[in-house]
């Protein structure tokens, strides 16, 4: 999600036309003369982005995810159809708005089939075609600023809790159906209690903003995220990775955030640490959920000494 600036109550109107001007919209079509109409209605509102094939609208998406694709149905090679199918079927794109563009009434059907939010009959018009992007773009930016007030943690911009446990039960029953394994990190800031104590809950804050983005930076797979899981504690989740992937990624959270080096006078390392605990789908059983295991681990963390990962 990328909507930051997004703030429902304040000014939303500005921010929706502001958002809208930046949407990326990829136009699939083979036809050049089709191109170059389309290109002109939408060119001077939105980004465009042109793929002249199914494949290659599907291999663009790869690096360039669009806001909406606006999509031919008969084309050389995969037909819109079939490139919507594949689409859908890739987590993540199958949320994008696909608006498929038909010369054909019986195509009509197929379309919602395969999960369009819409169609374009050809010939098309300037208004039609502008006014139909523009609606559906519309909605998928009001939804992707709910899915933030749902999903985000307001103070550090990371996830929150209701995300992880919304997400968290998806990638463990995927886990176990494929046999893969994966795992999760707890962290919690050392001696936090007393760094508010000293330096105030304003400069706290702002220590927990920086161990979360310091977290956010040190992931690197675009499946791996961090959520807020409670006041100071953080819960990390990296999908296909076992126990030797998992403490590396700890041990560089854990050392990057000691070299942000915010002082805390009260800590023997005299700056604000973090301690974490890993575990991976493989290292708990059936009594002991991955959850727990993680927890305990980081007990150990804290009672030898913070500032460090156990596993
Ligand atoms: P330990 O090293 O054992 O984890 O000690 P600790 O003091 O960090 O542990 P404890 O769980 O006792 O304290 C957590 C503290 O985190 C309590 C509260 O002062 C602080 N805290 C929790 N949420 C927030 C927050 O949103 N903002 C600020 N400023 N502080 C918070
Ligand atoms: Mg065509
Ligand atoms: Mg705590
Ligand atoms: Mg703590």
């Amino acid at each position: 999600m990328n909507l930051s600036t997004w703030d429902i109550p304040s000014n939303s109107n500005n921010d929706l036309i502001n958002e809208l001007s930046k949407a990326k919209v990829l136009i699939v079509e083979d036809q050049l003369l089709n191109i170059v109409l389309i290109q002109n209605i939408l060119s001077k509102h939105f980004n465009i982005e042109i793929a002249k094939s199914g494949e290659e609208a599907i291999k663009r998406c790869q690096t360039y995810i669009p806001d909406l694709i606006l999509l031919d149905i008969q084309m050389s090679g995969i037909d819109g159809i079939e490139t919507c199918k594949l689409l859908k079927e890739l987590p993540l794109l199958k949320d994008i708005p696909v608006i498929f563009i038909t010369s054909y009434l019986e195509h009509e059907e197929f379309c919602w089939e395969v999960g369009g939010v819409d169609f374009i009959r050809k010939p098309f018009t300037k208004n039609t075609v502008f006014n139909r992007v523009r609606a559906h773009l519309t909605i998928k930016f009001q939804r992707d600023t709910l899915l933030e007030l749902v999903f985000l943690d307001s103070l550090t911009q990371v996830y929150n809790r209701r995300y992880f446990d919304t997400h968290f039960v998806k990638i463990d029953l995927n886990a176990k159906r494929g046999g893969e394994d994966y795992t999760l990190i707890l962290i919690d800031i050392d001696h936090f209690k007393q760094f508010n104590d000293i330096y105030g809950h304003l400069d706290g804050d702002k220590a927990l903003k920086a161990v979360a983005t310091t977290v956010k930076e040190t992931l690197k797979r675009p499946n791996d995220f961090v959520a807020r899981y409670g006041g100071e504690e953080f819960i990390i989740v990296l999908p296909s990775t076992n126990l030797k992937g998992g403490v590396l990624v700890a041990d560089n959270i854990v050392k990057n955030v000691a070299a942000l080096k915010i002082p805390h006078s009260a800590s023997s390392f005299k700056s604000l640490t973090i301690s974490a605990g890993v575990s991976t789908l493989g290292s708990s059983n059936e009594q002991t959920s991955i959850l727990q295991v993680a927890d305990d681990r980081l007990y150990m963390s804290k009672q030898s000494g913070r500032n460090r990962v156990s596993y």
